[in-house]
């Protein structure tokens, strides 16, 4: 029997993940019209995805592939980079950035990241540039907009091609002009933890007709068609193409971008007041650059103060699951990996990466998350955080 005089039992608080995807009931029914429909690889839906994302980054040609980082593969190939070539880009990003160049037979080249904006640190781009470098792949960490004007000014400098791996940076802005709307190459991925999502997938922004055609022969095979039957093929593609299933879900997802980005930023907002709160603030975390003028806040990122803490990353995340927050890691420093050591690079070598890599964590940050929740995001990290302080 159950004790009338005692209090009902608390319900326990549902449990927050760090991301989310918001898939809505129309998308799915879309979805499910599709299947229906006896066509459900690349087909119409895809063609009407590409002139949405064409139409969003005003007009620049784009195709869509079945993940963001085919794109970039793709986007180095076109650019005729390979053996004997370098790529300089940041050694604190997913290590896609660094494996594709690996991929196309040339050799990555890390630059350092500067600390305040964990982006690659356009201070020390110049002196990495050397007779072998063809390319730059800067990353937009968190959503946050590496500076296009230099960037660029960089690369015309010394003739580069730059792929852009704005795989986090979809809906974000550089002085008010969409990221992908202008620059050179642009790679977007649409992996569920992204601002939009097709499932898997990811688009490349290309400068012209001639290169978008080349896209679409890496995309498959390297087959062209024409008339009715006719079918050449001229370089070795691989089998990158998007569903027209995963095509949908985008569409329905572009559809809702602003609203997204618009309560990401919101969320943000509500980060930034509650550790501005003296008890927290005294705890000294790595906050990212309050600019709402141009990230799409793809992720909340703090780096936790090492030096001050009596327990590691890893303690940290699992006290936050247990009390029912989840949290991520965005990035291990990609040097320190095996193969990259392997390949030379050791510890010390980027400083300011290794740091990051040791100690940023991800918060929850999805547009289905309330403003309570960012409440008891922070005040579940300095519960965690207050009773390790070292002294
Ligand atoms: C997600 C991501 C990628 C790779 O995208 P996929 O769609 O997973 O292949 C590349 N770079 C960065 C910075 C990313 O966040």
């Amino acid at each position: 029997m159950p004790d009338p005089t005692q209090a009902a039992p608390q319900r326990a608080m549902p449990y927050l993940p760090f991301t989310r995807p918001t898939i809505d009931v129309a998308t799915i029914a879309g979805v499910a019209d599709v299947l229906r429909s006896g066509w459900i690889t690349s087909g119409p839906y895809v063609k009407d995805f590409e002139a949405r994302l064409s139409e969003y980054v005003g007009g620049r040609p784009v195709r869509v592939f079945n993940s963001g980082t085919c794109t970039m593969e793709i986007a180095l190939r076109i650019a005729g980079v390979g053996p004997g070539h370098e790529v300089i880009t940041t050694p604190l990003s997913w290590v896609a950035t660094s494996n594709v160049i690996l991929e196309v037979g040339a050799r990555p080249v890390f630059v350092d990241i500067d600390p305040k904006t964990r982006n690659i640190d356009l201070d020390r781009v110049e002196a990495a540039v050397t007779p072998a470098t063809r390319a730059i792949i800067p990353v937009d960490l968190a959503g946050l907009p590496v500076d296009r004007d230099r960037l660029h000014g960089i690369a015309g400098r010394h003739r580069l091609r730059v792929v852009e791996d704005a795989a986090q940076a979809f809906g974000s802005r550089w002085k008010g002009r969409r990221i992908g709307s202008f620059g050179d190459f642009v790679s977007f991925s649409f992996h569920p933890n992204k601002n939009i999502t097709t499932i898997e997938g990811g688009a490349l922004v290309l400068n012209d007709q001639k290169e978008a055609r080349l896209a679409e022969q890496y995309r498959l095979q390297g087959v062209v068609r024409s008339g009715y039957d006719g079918m050449e093929v001229e370089l070795a593609g691989g089998k990158f193409n998007l569903t027209d299933v995963a095509a949908r879900v985008g569409l329905g997802q572009l559809q809702r971008l602003e609203e997204f980005t618009d309560k990401r930023r919101d969320l943000a907002h509500l980060y930034f007041k509650h550790f501005a709160a003296p008890r927290v603030r005294e705890l000294g975390l790595g906050l990212p650059p309050e600019d709402f003028g141009h990230s799409n806040w793809h992720m909340f990122q703090v780096v936790l103060p090492e030096e001050r803490l009596a327990i590691r990353r890893a303690q940290v995340m699992e006290r936050m699951h247990a009390a029912g927050v989840g949290t991520g890691v965005h990035y291990p420093a990609i040097h320190l990996f095996a193969l990259y050591r392997k390949m030379g690079w050791k510890d010390g070598d980027f400083p300011n990466a290794e740091y990051a890599g040791r100690n940023i964590l991800t918060l929850p940050l999805f547009p289905a998350m309330t403003g309570s929740d960012v409440a008891r995001v922070v005040d579940t990290l300095a519960e965690v955080l207050k009773g390790e302080m070292k002294s």
